[in-house]
């Protein structure tokens, strides 16, 4: 009788601390998803005075280019360009809650993969003067995808690899097409990422010691959507980098054909 109450007694505690358990995780993934609509709704609130700024700027831009106002006009375009740091800072921010929530939403289409790429290596190098962006392209083909999630992706490491080669003034981007595959490379000789950084670098908030200082501006965001974009398009994405030396990232994509 002693062994049946001692058994029942064991069995007791052990429900009270499964229950506690239980209690612990609901209230954590609780804060979790409040945490995440918070950084939501905060973001969307941003969204609309950094777009009317950013349509006022333009305005006064153009007043002062026809007046003839060259210093106020420089000072404007500078405006503009962080304003569109910002923008791109809230979009991020927008995006990861919607990648936690399981809600990034994608729109799926056959595009010409060349003319992208191409494409956002011009915007790029439009707006950085010390870096040359070199493109190399392989043959053309068709991708089956959404062609503004890729193209922000690629984006993204090319802004990187700007961003993290304060003393280098080149980077590298080549496509590379195999049976069923396309792969893009981006590729900069700056800071590097250690061994040990690079396991981490597509984990949220994640950002390498030099990142974390605040020597570099960033989130630690792009490389977790990133890596969630090429996810679900049956890509992958890696890195491959030595500190120091440079880092050199690599997505992969299906494709759809040659074109
Ligand atoms: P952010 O750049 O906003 O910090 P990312 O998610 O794009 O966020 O990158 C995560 C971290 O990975 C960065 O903080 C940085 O430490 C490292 N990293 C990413 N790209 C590079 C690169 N090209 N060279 C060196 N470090 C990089």
């Amino acid at each position: 009788l002693d062994d049946i109450t001692a058994r029942k007694a064991d069995i007791h505690e052990q429900k009270v601390f499964a229950e506690e358990l239980q209690k612990q995780i609901s209230e954590k993934i609780k804060l979790e998803r409040q945490k995440n609509d918070f950084i939501s709704m905060a973001s969307h609130e941003l969204k609309t005075p950094v777009t009317s700024i950013k349509g006022y700027t333009q305005a006064l831009q153009r007043r002062f280019s026809k007046a003839g106002n060259t210093e106020a006009e420089t000072f404007l375009i500078k405006m503009d360009n962080q304003i569109n740091k910002l923008t791109s800072l809230i979009g991020d921010l927008l995006d990861a809650t919607k990648v936690t929530a399981g809600q990034l939403q994608y729109n799926i289409e056959d595009f010409d993969f060349n003319e992208l790429i191409q494409e956002i290596t011009e915007e790029m190098q439009q707006t950085s003067r010390k870096h040359q962006i070199k493109l190399t392209l392989d043959s053309n083909v068709l991708v089956s995808g959404d062609r503004n999630r890729i193209g922000q992706v690629v984006t993204n490491l090319l802004s990187n690899a700007i961003k993290y080669s304060p003393k280098a003034n080149e980077v590298l981007i080549h496509t590379k097409v195999s049976a069923r595959q396309v792969t893009v490379t981006v590729e900069d000789h700056g800071i590097g990422i250690s061994q040990k950084n690079q396991q981490n670098v597509f984990e949220q908030f994640f950002r390498a010691s030099g990142s974390s200082d605040n020597t570099f501006a960033g989130l630690g965001l792009g490389l977790f959507i990133a890596s969630e974009i090429i996810k679900r398009h049956s890509g992958e994405i890696s890195v491959s980098s030595e500190e120091g030396k440079g880092s050199s990232f690599t997505i992969t994509l299906p494709i759809e054909r040659l074109l």
